[in-house]
């Protein structure tokens, strides 16, 4: 008898993985903008629509595959039909959509956003701010004041629920948020102009774009400056900077330069106060109903 460890059989069946649940589902939806388009950096966006190539690590994938096991089993615990609910901007026409589906849409009330990770998350300020958007997108999508981040934690077998409640504006803000986001990324698509749009450094390390990202080496530079910054905090017991998600609105302060510039026709500052309308109007149509 022989056993050996497989290093070929080991690669192709990560291949397979990532093929059926990365990278199928990632070009599968073309330039429609799904919620997770708009939850990282969106330089990820701008490599995804222009085809560039990613690179996953073996880290990534084992944490997706659990992630996708962590899921799935919650998933038994619930009816077919509240699992992996569409969900959708409200009021938007087609080309300014954007989607996602809930992972757990709990009585049709409640989302719930589940995750595996590797990392120990026990506090609140430990969530990524990533999984905390997602969760707030699908809400604010659904006109939802309450729901919950579900982590299942990879090696203390922990789960662990963070409940997130939204009042009626952060609803409101979020939606305005999000499309300003896509509007952001459409506009450097369409311009071929990868530098308006805002990058999130901190996620260099673990970002599969990095070698082939236009903003690669800034994305670099900043991020060893994110970290410099942060052993210095430390060495100073300087507590982090508190997330607020709602800081990128009041810093856009509704920029007229934002919208209208998304393919539509017509004046820009007319078509970003029918938009603003239309984004009230839903939060508040949501919230009340
Ligand atoms: S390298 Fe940086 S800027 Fe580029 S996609 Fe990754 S995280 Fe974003």
């Amino acid at each position: 008898m022989q056993i050996f460890y497989d290093k070929e059989k080991s690669m192709e069946l990560m291949e397979r993985i990532q093929n059926k649940f990365g990278d199928e589902n990632r070009y599968k939806r073309g330039t429609d903008i799904h919620v997770s388009d708009l939850s990282y950096c969106l330089m990820k966006t701008y490599c995804r629509l222009n085809g560039i190539e990613r690179k996953q690590t073996k880290a990534n994938i084992g944490t997706m595959v659990f992630g996708i096991i962590a899921e799935t089993i919650l998933a038994w615990t619930y009816p077919k039909d509240v699992l992996q609910y569409k969900s959708h901007m409200p009021m938007t026409s087609e080309e300014e959509d954007v989607f996602g589906h809930i992972d757990i849409f709990e009585q049709f009330k409640y989302p719930l956003e589940v995750k595996a990770s590797r990392k120990q998350v026990f506090m609140a300020s430990q969530v990524p701010v990533q999984w905390i958007e997602q969760l707030m997108s699908y809400m604010a999508m659904e006109g939802c004041n309450i729901g919950w981040i579900v982590i299942f934690n990879i090696f203390s077998t922990q789960i662990i629920a963070f409940k997130l409640v939204l009042s009626q504006q952060d609803i409101m803000d979020w939606l305005v948020i999000l499309s300003v986001r896509r509007i952001q990324i459409m506009k450097a698509i369409k311009e071929k102009n990868p530098n308006e749009v805002p990058i999130r450094a901190d996620e260099y390390g673990l970002c599969d774009y990095r070698f082939k990202c236009p903003r690669g080496e800034e994305c670099y530079r900043k991020s060893r400056e994110i970290a410099e910054q942060k052993s210095k905090d430390k060495e100073e017991k300087k507590k982090p900077t508190r997330y607020d998600p709602f800081a990128e609105k009041r810093e856009q302060n509704f920029n007229p330069n934002l919208y209208g510039t998304s393919g539509n026709k017509g004046d820009p500052n007319k078509r970003m106060d029918e938009n603003l309308r239309k984004l009230k109007e839903a939060g508040k149509q949501l919230t009340e109903g």
